[in-house]
């Protein structure tokens, strides 16, 4: 089955609700059907989003999820909650979770876990730090973090989720991978995935995230393994996060 590009939106803790309708209203007036687009926005944010996105190719996405089912976990929201709201899609990993949130490998896979059961497509984010890159541990790293996933889950659960490259030395920092580097680790992850199962390799959706903006996103995206972007600041502006969703193509 060929596989779908798709760009995400990652608003993160930003803006107010007249931004999020007025941001989300643009999106869905002009979203292209080249790629599936998804908007992960504020847990407030969730039903207002999803009203503006109904009937509409657009899918709702949250930014986090409990690693617990139910019960007494005051300020978490479980994966059934999100399911309740109209969430599709759900981060896990994000290095900001993973490194202000101090989320390890083991409770990253446990909310991925989570996500499945409550009928969510998890979207793992991988990547390595500046220091890690900078050692020649990238592929150790990413290879780690994805094995947690696996051993928790099953590789079978990755043909359905969605990967996404990030790495940390390039999230809002205006530094981007070049297309060389992205594309090298993306074809790592895949070539990870096919040790265990070359048909999950091969359907495996991986996308790519790190200030990726208009005027790059279009050679990013021509890598033959990178299925489209994780998009944080310029999601937050419509002309910009647009633009990107039009730099694919029909894979
Ligand atoms: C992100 O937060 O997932 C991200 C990729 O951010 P930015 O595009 O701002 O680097």
């Amino acid at each position: 089955m060929a596989r779908q590009y798709i760009v995400a939106g990652n608003w993160k803790m930003n803006g107010r609700l007249d931004m999020a309708q007025q941001l989300t209203a643009s999106i869905v007036a002009a979203a292209p059907d080249s790629a599936k687009v998804i908007l992960c926005v504020p847990y407030p944010y969730l039903t207002t989003v999803r009203d503006l996105c109904a009937k509409t190719s657009v899918a709702l996405g949250a930014q986090n999820i409990s690693e617990q089912k139910d019960g007494a976990f005051t300020g978490e929201v479980s994966g059934e909650m999100l399911r309740d709201c109209g969430v599709e899609y759900v981060l896990v990993g994000h290095s900001e979770r993973r490194n202000v949130y101090g989320e390890s490998d083991e409770l990253v896979a446990e909310k991925f876990a989570r996500a499945t059961d409550a009928g969510l497509t998890p979207i793992l984010c991988l990547g390595e730090t500046l220091e890690e890159r900078e050692s020649d541990k990238t592929d150790l790293v990413v290879s780690r973090q994805l094995q947690a996933v696996v051993s928790r889950v099953g590789v079978g659960a990755l043909a359905t989720a969605v990967i996404a490259y990030e790495p940390v030395w390039a999230i809002g920092t205006g530094l981007t991978a070049s297309p060389e580097q992205a594309q090298a680790v993306h074809a790592f992850i895949r070539a990870q995935l096919a040790q265990i199962d070359a048909s999950i390799a091969e359907q495996a959706t991986i996308l790519y995230g790190g200030s990726v903006k208009a005027d790059n996103a279009a050679a990013l995206f021509a890598g033959p393994d990178i299925d489209g972007g994780l998009i944080g600041g310029a999601s937050l502006d419509a002309d910009s996060f647009l633009a990107i969703c039009q730099a694919t193509t029909k894979k």
